[in-house]
C-alpha cells in the first residue's frame, strides 16, 4: 500500500497468473499451455520478419491478419478484431462494452480476471450460480435486466460447453445488452459461436491463439463481432495502445493460421491424450467432469484438493488449485504429452497409496 495510489488500485485483488517457474524437469500441467510446438511455418515466420524493418512502427490495423481471420470466418475485416493475447481483448470489452449502470452478468465460478476487470474499471456485476453439476444455468440468465453477459465456452476451470443454442437463448434474452462468448478453449471439442455474429448484433466472440496454436508467449488475441462492436474496441484500442500488435507476432500468427495440418494434428493429440487421462484419473477414483477443453477438472472423493497439489508440486507435478470454496476440492490438469501424464499419474498413486 502507498498514499501514491488511486483509490481504485487500493480496492483492486488482482488476478494470480498462474506459476511459470524456470525448473528443468517439472512436469507443467498448470496453466492450459499447449504440450506441443507451434506449428514450423509460424516459427519460420517470425524469424524472417526479423530484420530492418523493426525500426518502424507495426501497421496499427494489422490489416493482412484480420484479412485472414475475415476470409477464414466469412466475415468482414470490419468484424474482426486483434490484440496482445486475449487477456488485453477482454479488457478493451470490460472497458468499452460493458460499463453501464445495469449490472454485468457472469457465473460465479468462471475465468477469475472478469472480477478483476470488474474492479478496474468499476463494473457492477451480479454472480450467477452454477448449476449442482458445476454447469452453466442459462435459465438463471433469462428475464433479468443486465448491461451485458459474459462468459466462458468452455468454460473455465469446468471445461464443460454450452451448445449453440444455449448461447441463442442468451442472445436473445439479452438484445439490448453485449452478450461476450469467451472461446478460449473452443477448439478442443466447443461450438463456436462466430458463425451467429451474423444474426445477432449483440454478440462478440473471442479467441485466442494461446491454447490451440501454442503460441502462448505470442500474445495474441481475436475478436469477432458486427462492426459496430468491433469499432468499440478499436476507439479504447486507440486511446490505449494503437500498434498493440508487434511485427513479428503478426507474421507469425498469420503462418500458423496458414498451417491447417499441424493445427488438425495437434489437436487431435490433445483430445486423443484427454480421453486416456479421463481414464486413468477414474480408474485413481477421481471424478472427472466432461470436459471440451485442453484440461480437466477433477476431484477426488477422498481427498483434499490443496493438499493433492501441495503433493505434486513436491514431486515436481505442477497442477491448478483454486481457493473458491466450492470448487477447492477439485484439480485443474491441463491436458500435457503422454510422458507427463505417466508422470503425473505416478505421483498420484503414489500419494494416494499413502493414504
Ligand atoms: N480466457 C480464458 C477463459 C482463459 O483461461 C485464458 C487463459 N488464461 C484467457 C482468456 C487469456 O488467454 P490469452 O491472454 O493467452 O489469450
Amino acid at each position: 500500500m502507498s498514499r501514491y495510489w488511486s483509490p481504485i488500485v487500493h480496492e483492486l485483488t488482482p488476478y494470480v497468473p498462474g506459476e511459470q517457474p524456470q525448473i528443468e524437469g517439472l512436469v507443467k500441467l498448470n496453466t492450459n499451455e499447449n504440450p506441443y510446438p507451434p506449428s514450423p511455418a509460424a516459427l519460420a515466420a517470425i524469424r524472417a520478419a526479423a530484420d530492418e524493418r523493426l525500426r518502424l512502427y507495426p501497421d496499427p490495423e494489422s490489416t493482412a491478419l484480420r484479412a485472414r481471420l475475415a476470409e477464414t470466418h466469412g466475415l468482414d475485416a470490419a468484424e474482426v478484431f486483434v490484440g496482445n493475447g486475449s487477456d488485453e481483448v477482454l479488457a478493451f470489452i470490460f472497458q468499452g462494452l460493458l460499463r453501464h449502470d445495469r449490472p454485468l452478468l457472469y457465473p460465479d465460478i468462471t475465468y477469475s480476471f472478469y472480477p478483476v476487470y470488474c474492479g478496474l474499471y468499476e463494473i457492477a456485476h451480479e454472480l450467477v450460480p452454477l448449476d449442482d453439476g458445476l454447469r452453466i444455468d442459462v435459465a438463471a440468465y433469462e428475464g433479468r435486466q443486465a448491461g451485458g453477459v459474459i462468459l466462458a465456452n468452455p468454460n473455465a476451470p469446468t471445461g464443460i460447453a454450452l451448445p449453440l443454442r444455449d448461447i441463442e437463448r442468451l442472445l436473445i434474452a439479452h438484445p439490448d445488452a453485449p452478450v461476450v462468448i469467451d472461446e478460449a478453449y473452443v477448439d478442443f471439442g466447443g461450438e463456436s459461436a462466430v458463425p451467429l455474429i451474423g444474426r445477432y448484433p449483440n454478440l462478440l466472440v473471442t479467441q485466442t491463439l494461446s491454447k490451440s496454436r501454442s503460441l502462448a508467449g505470442l500474445r495474441l488475441g481475436l475478436a469477432f463481432g458486427q462492426a459496430p462492436l468491433v469499432d468499440a474496441l478499436n476507439r479504447i484500442k486507440n486511446s490505449f495502445n494503437s500498434y498493440p500488435i508487434d511485427q513479428l507476432a503478426a507474421a507469425g500468427a498469420l503462418a500458423a493460421l496458414g498451417d491447417a495440418a499441424h493445427f488438425e494434428a495437434t489437436r487431435a493429440a490433445i483430445i486423443d491424450e484427454r480421453a486416456a487421462l479421463v481414464s486413468a484419473l477414474t480408474k485413481l477414483g477421481f471424478e472427472v467432469l466432461p470436459s471440451a477443453a485442453n484440461f480437466v477438472f477433477a476431484r477426488h472423493p477422498e481427498h483434499d484438493g490443496a493438499e493433492l497439489a501441495a503433493a505434486l508440486r513436491a514431486r515436481a507435478v505442477l497442477v491448478r488449485h483454486f481457493r473458491q470454496a466450492r470448487i477447492s476440492d477439485h484439480l485443474r490438469i491441463t491436458i500435457g504429452t503422454p510422458a507427463q501424464h505417466q508422470r503425473l499419474l505416478e505421483a498420484l498413486e503414489a500419494i494416494l497409496s499413502a493414504g
